[in-house]
């Protein structure tokens, strides 16, 4: 929220006050103003007798033309902070598949683990990675594989439940982020995600039909990891490792 503030000032002035002594009150009396928060500083001299109808007129036009203003910067701030949130947003979301990009799971990793610990709730990580997906893009192409991936996320993201946040980390790698989830749970929520991919093929069009596999490596929170979240990536990381050194789509967590 944003407020422009208009400072209306009515006192007396003085009828033995020169013009030069009027205009240096003014003048100090703007800066005051100003300098203590207002965007502007209007002084209407008492005008109850004194002032002609002229003066009154003119009095109202300046009025008017400061909320003019006001109106015109209080536009131009909306515009610039709708922009920025766009910018935001965009900044934080992958193209291709519309979810969380790596840099929303940088900043997001050491918040949730800052509230997992504030709460003391376990947490855990799961990074999948599809199986032989160069496979997919040498056979039928880029704009396939694109299309592929854009499924597969979109797969994901309609079997989240509500502690479970996918991002993607980068090229065919993907992470999920369990808040509230322990490794009993966690390894269920892996197995539950790899036979999502298992099970149905990724109907590209009507003549192609493609089965992909996925592995997974997983691991929690341990207390002694860093706040960043690379202590509990690393492991994660490590058992995605031999989940495909053991022979792929498996679950794999420490
Ligand atoms: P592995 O089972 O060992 O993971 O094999 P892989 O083929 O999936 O792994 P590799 O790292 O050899 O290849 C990953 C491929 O993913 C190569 C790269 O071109 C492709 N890829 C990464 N990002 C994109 C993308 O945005 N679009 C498309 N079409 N392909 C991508
Ligand atoms: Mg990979
Ligand atoms: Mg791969």
């Amino acid at each position: 929220m944003w407020c422009y503030c208009i400072l209306l000032d009515e006192r007396l002035c003085p009828d033995e006050h020169t013009s030069t002594e009027i205009l240096l009150r003014q003048t100090g009396l703007t800066t005051t103003a100003i300098e203590t928060g207002a965007d502007a500083y209007l002084w209407l001299p008492k005008i109850a007798e004194s002032t002609s109808a002229a003066s009154a007129e003119h009095l109202n036009r300046l009025l008017q033309a400061h909320i003019r203003a006001a109106t015109r910067r209080n536009q131009a701030y909306r515009e610039l902070s709708q922009a920025n949130d766009l910018l935001s947003a965009i900044a934080l979301v992958d193209p291709l598949t519309q979810l969380g990009n790596r840099r929303a799971f940088d900043w997001e990793m050491p918040r949730q683990i800052q509230v997992t610990r504030e709460q003391n709730h376990p947490l855990s990580l799961l990074v999948l990675d599809i199986d032989f997906f160069k496979q997919v893009n040498d056979a039928h192409g880029h704009l396939v594989g694109d299309q592929v991936l854009r499924m597969f996320a979109e797969r994901l993201r309609h079997h989240m439940r509500f502690y479970e946040t996918p991002f993607r980390y980068g090229g065919e790698e993907f992470v999920v982020i369990l808040q509230n989830t322990s490794f009993e749970e966690a390894e269920q929520v892996a197995e539950r995600l790899r036979r999502l991919i298992d099970n149905a093929p990724f109907v590209v069009s009507q003549r192609l039909d493609l089965s992909l596999t996925v592995s997974i490596g997983a691991a929690t929170l341990d207390i002694g990891d860093d706040s960043k979240g690379e202590d509990l990536i690393r492991r994660a990381d490590s058992n995605l490792l031999k989940a495909k050194n053991t022979g792929r789509n498996r679950v794999i967590i420490s």
